[in-house]
C-alpha cells in the first residue's frame, strides 16, 4: 500500500471495497456471459479482503487500547509487539516519549513529595491538617503518635469519630470558626503526650477552607515545673524547721540570760543541731543545684580510678557510725575494676547509700558492698539486711524530698535528698541507678557506670 499524504497507509478495506465497486461496475456494464462471474468472483474477493484487513485495524486497535491501560496502571515501560510496518514504528517512538515525559513528571512529583514528607517528619511539631467539616486530611507521624492515631485509616473520616479528646475537639471547633489563627493549651487522656500547646491556622482556599493544626508537646515541660515547684514549696518548709528553732531558742536564750547552766546546755545543743541539719540541707541542695546544671560534666574532671579506691575512702567515712551501731561492712571489689569517673563525686554517691543502709538497717547487721563489670558496665552495689521498702515506694524513691517514712528519716538526720543525689551523680557519669527489694529481705541499691565516660548533654 501506498503512503498517503501525512505519511500513514491507506486504509486496506477501502481499497478492497473500491475493488469489489470496479468489480461490480465491469458486470453490470457487460452483461450477460462469462463477464458476470468474473466481476462477483472480484467483489466477493474484494468484500473478503476487507472484512479480514478491517478485523486486523480492530485487533491494532484493541492492542493499542489494552497497551495503553497497562501505562495508566503504571507499567511505564510497557510497548507495542513489533510488526515491522513504518506506521507501528512511528507509534512506538511516540508512546515512548509520551512514557518518558510521563515518567520524568511521576519522578519530579515524587522527589517533590518525599522533601515535603522529609520536611514534616524532620519537625518536631505535630501538623493536623483539617478540612471545613472538621474531617481529617493529613498529619504527620510526631501528630500520629501524640494523638495515638493509627496508621492512616483516618483520612477522610471526623476528628471527633476518630480522637475522644473534649478539649482538642473543643479546640479545632473554634479555631475552624475562626478566620484568625489561635493558640491555646489542651490536656490529653490515655496518650503519651499529656500537655499539649495546640495553634490553630485558617486554611483557605484547597478544598473549601479547613484549619491546620500545630501540636507541641509541653507535658515534660510542664512535669519539670511541677517538680520545681514542689521542690521550692519542700526546700522552704525543710529550711523553715530548723530556722524556726534556732530563731526561738536564740531568743529565749537573751530573755532568760545564763543563769541556769543546764537549760542553757540544752537549748545550745537545740541550736547546735539545727544549726547542723541547717548545714547538711544547704549542702545537699546546692550539690542538687550543681548536678541538675546543664552539660555539668563538661566542668568536671574524669580520671580512669580503681573503683575499690573510691568505695574504700566512703567505707572510711562512715566507720565510725558503722562502730556506733554495732555493724560491720564487707567489702568485696576487685583490684583490677576501674572505670572513669570523678572520684569525689562517686565517693559521695556511695557514702549516701551506705549512711542510708546504715540508718535504716537494725543494728549487729551487715552491710555488704561489691563492685562487678556487668555488660561493659561498673556496678557497685550496697545491699544491707534492713526492713526493705514496700513495692508502692520503689518508682518515686529516687525523687527529692520522697521519703518512706518522714518522722524516722528527720530523727536519723536525713533531708530525703540523697537518693537524688546519687542518681544525679550516676546520670552525670551517663550511668544510673537503681533499686531492689529480694524476697529473702533487705534492700540492694545499684550504680552503674559505663567504663569509659560518656558526654551526656543536657545535663
Ligand atoms: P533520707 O535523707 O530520708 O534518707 P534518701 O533520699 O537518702 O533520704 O532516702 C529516701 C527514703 O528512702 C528514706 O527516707 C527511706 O525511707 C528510704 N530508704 C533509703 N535507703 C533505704 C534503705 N537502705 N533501707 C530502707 N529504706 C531506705
Amino acid at each position: 500500500m501506498a503512503p498517503n499524504a501525512d505519511g500513514m497507509h491507506l486504509r486496506p478495506y477501502r481499497v478492497a471495497a473500491a475493488l469489489a465497486f470496479v468489480a461490480l461496475t465491469i458486470c453490470l456494464l457487460a452483461g450477460i456471459g462469462p463477464a458476470p462471474l468474473l466481476g462477483i468472483g472480484m467483489a466477493a474477493t474484494a468484500l473478503a479482503i476487507a472484512w479480514i484487513t478491517r478485523r486486523m485495524e480492530r485487533e491494532r486497535v484493541m492492542t493499542l487500547y489494552s497497551l495503553l491501560a497497562r501505562i495508566g496502571d503504571g507499567e511505564l515501560g510497557a510497548s507495542l509487539p513489533d510488526s515491522g510496518d513504518e506506521g507501528t514504528l512511528r507509534l512506538q517512538r511516540g508512546i515512548a516519549r509520551a512514557q518518558r515525559g510521563y515518567a520524568e513528571a511521576l519522578a519530579r512529583a515524587e522527589m517533590k513529595s518525599d522533601d515535603l514528607q522529609t520536611l514534616l517528619s524532620a519537625i518536631q511539631t505535630g501538623l493536623v491538617a483539617l478540612d471545613g467539616q472538621l474531617r481529617l486530611r493529613s498529619a504527620n507521624e510526631i501528630a500520629e503518635r501524640m494523638l495515638g492515631l493509627q496508621s492512616t485509616d483516618y483520612r477522610g473520616r471526623l476528628l471527633a469519630e476518630v480522637i475522644r479528646q473534649p478539649e482538642l475537639l473543643a479546640f479545632a471547633e473554634r479555631a475552624a470558626a475562626s478566620a484568625q489563627p489561635m493558640t491555646a493549651e489542651v490536656h490529653l487522656t490515655g496518650t503519651g503526650a499529656e500537655s499539649l500547646l495546640v495553634a490553630g491556622e485558617p486554611l483557605s482556599g484547597v478544598g473549601g477552607g479547613g484549619v491546620l493544626l500545630a501540636l507541641d508537646d509541653v507535658t515534660r515541660l510542664r512535669r519539670l515545673e511541677n517538680v520545681r515547684a514542689d521542690f521550692a514549696a519542700n526546700v522552704s518548709h525543710e529550711l523553715r524547721t530548723p530556722i524556726t528553732n534556732i530563731k526561738g531558742y536564740v531568743e529565749t536564750l537573751i530573755d532568760i540570760g545564763a543563769d541556769d547552766p543546764e537549760q542553757v546546755r540544752h537549748f545550745l545543743g537545740v541550736i547546735h543541731r539545727s544549726t547542723l541539719r541547717l548545714s547538711t540541707l544547704i549542702e545537699d541542695i546546692l550539690l542538687l543545684a550543681f548536678l541538675d546544671q546543664p552539660r555539668v560534666n563538661t566542668h568536671l574532671d574524669f580520671s580512669q580510678t580503681p573503683l575499690h579506691t573510691v568505695i574504700e575512702d566512703a567505707c572510711a567515712q562512715v566507720s565510725l557510725m558503722a562502730q556506733a551501731r554495732r555493724m560491720n561492712i564487707s567489702i568485696r571489689v576487685p583490684e583490677d575494676l576501674f572505670a572513669t569517673v570523678n572520684s569525689s563525686l562517686l565517693s559521695q554517691a556511695v557514702l549516701n547509700l551506705l549512711s542510708n543502709a546504715l540508718k535504716y538497717s537494725p543494728e549487729g547487721t551487715t552491710v555488704e558492698i561489691s563492685g562487678d563489670l556487668t555488660n561493659g558496665f561498673a556496678e557497685i552495689s550496697v545491699r544491707d539486711e534492713g526492713p526493705g521498702i514496700d513495692e508502692e515506694h520503689l518508682p518515686r524513691l529516687f525523687e527529692r524530698f520522697y521519703r518512706v517514712d518522714a518522722a524516722r528519716s528527720r530523727e536519723a538526720g536525713g533531708t530525703g535528698l540523697g537518693l537524688a543525689i546519687v542518681k544525679h551523680i550516676a546520670m552525670v557519669h551517663g550511668g544510673s541507678a537503681s533499686v531492689d527489694c529480694p524476697r529473702t529481705g533487705g534492700t540492694v541499691f545499684k550504680i552503674r557506670i559505663p567504663r569509659g565516660v560518656r558526654r551526656i548533654d543536657g545535663i
